[in-house]
């Protein structure tokens, strides 16, 4: 099973239209040019269904924007995006930062009507797939931005090129692009059985695949068994891939794969898992019914819950 577009961010039809980034002045001026809003990694959001705003370019929201982005051309129109971190709500209403989930909502006055600012786990899974991938992208080059104005090689502040997808040294010539940091999630089979964790600090009762970071001069496969032996210390051998999934938390492309356990003694390790558990299919059928007092399942959007509702199904490959 390789069915990335079938995953939450993964629908791949955007066209990036990298030819045109140096021409983006002149694209923005198109009465059909539109863009999406973002605050502190939050999009614009109508709230009542969910969906994405998309505004004309001299929407007066616009006004405290710091950055934009070219993302591409949809339906041959093209689409950018605005960040407007610096605007500051009014202190009646209610911020989070530092929650694993934001389940705050900010209304800006300049907005259209029924939008606000909201927490993109809320809405993954009500998003578009084109509308989710546009977001995907913003999020995760706006991320990239705030965290790497400077140059890596000598120091200095670097200047944005390519309407958003580069930065230049100005001093050393040196190009830096917008990173994306591979993690591989791992479906862990053992007969009926599946493996899964949950960290410090996630929801409660909350589970989940058990994932890592990739290291350098590591394969995929190499770091589906290094992950899985330091966390839980089973021993896995077969590794397959099932499909990937961009994930802007900050800047990750989750490599969702399966491996068969060949061992199944859990032995934590205490600063990466809270807990680990081997659960049986019928188990994990009553999480995702939200019958079970025990376990509340991945969230949905996840790749993790797509590769675990796939494996319910018999319907891994
Ligand atoms: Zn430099």
């Amino acid at each position: 099973m390789q069915h990335a577009e079938n995953v939450t961010f993964g629908a791949s039809t955007l066209d990036r239209a990298a030819h045109l980034r140096k021409s983006a002045d002149k694209l923005a001026k198109q009465g059909s040019a539109t863009t999406i809003v973002l605050w502190r990694g939050k999009p614009l959001m109508e709230t009542n269904p969910a969906k994405l705003v998309r505004i004309p370019l001299n929407h007066p929201i616009l006004k405290s924007s710091e950055a934009n982005i070219f993302l591409g051309l949809g339906s041959g129109d093209p689409i950018f995006a605005h960040d407007i971190s610096d605007w500051e709500p009014d202190s009646d209403q209610e911020t989070d930062t530092v929650s694993f989930f934001d389940e705050t909502a900010q209304w800006h006055p300049d907005a259209p009507k029924d939008t606000a600012f909201q927490e993109i786990r809320a809405v993954m899974a009500l998003l578009s797939r084109d509308d989710a991938e546009l977001v995907a992208a913003a999020k995760g080059i706006f991320g990239w931005h705030s965290s790497h104005g400077f140059c890596a090689k000598c120091g200095a502040a670097t200047i944005v090129a390519e309407a958003g997808w580069q930065r230049n040294c100005p001093i050393c010539k040196a190009a830096h692009f917008p990173r994306t940091d591979p993690v591989v999630i791992m479906l862990i089979i053992h007969g009926n059985k599946v493996l899964l964790g949950r960290s410090p600090g996630w929801p409660d009762k909350m589970y989940s695949l058990l994932a890592g970071f990739m290291e350098p001069g590591e394969t995929v496969e190499a770091a589906v068994r290094r992950e899985v032996m330091e966390e839980s210390a089973i021993s896995v051998g077969k590794v397959g891939y099932m499909t990937s999934q961009p994930w802007p938390f900050p800047s990750s492309l989750m490599i969702g794969c399966w491996g068969l356990a060949i061992s199944s003694d859990i032995t934590l390790d205490t600063n990466e898992l809270e807990d680990a558990l081997w659960l049986s299919k019928e188990d994990i059928i009553e999480g995702l019914c939200g019958n079970s007092h025990n376990i509340v399942p991945a969230r949905k959007g996840s790749i993790a819950q797509f590769l675990i509702e796939n494996w319910v199904k018999d319907s891994i490959s």
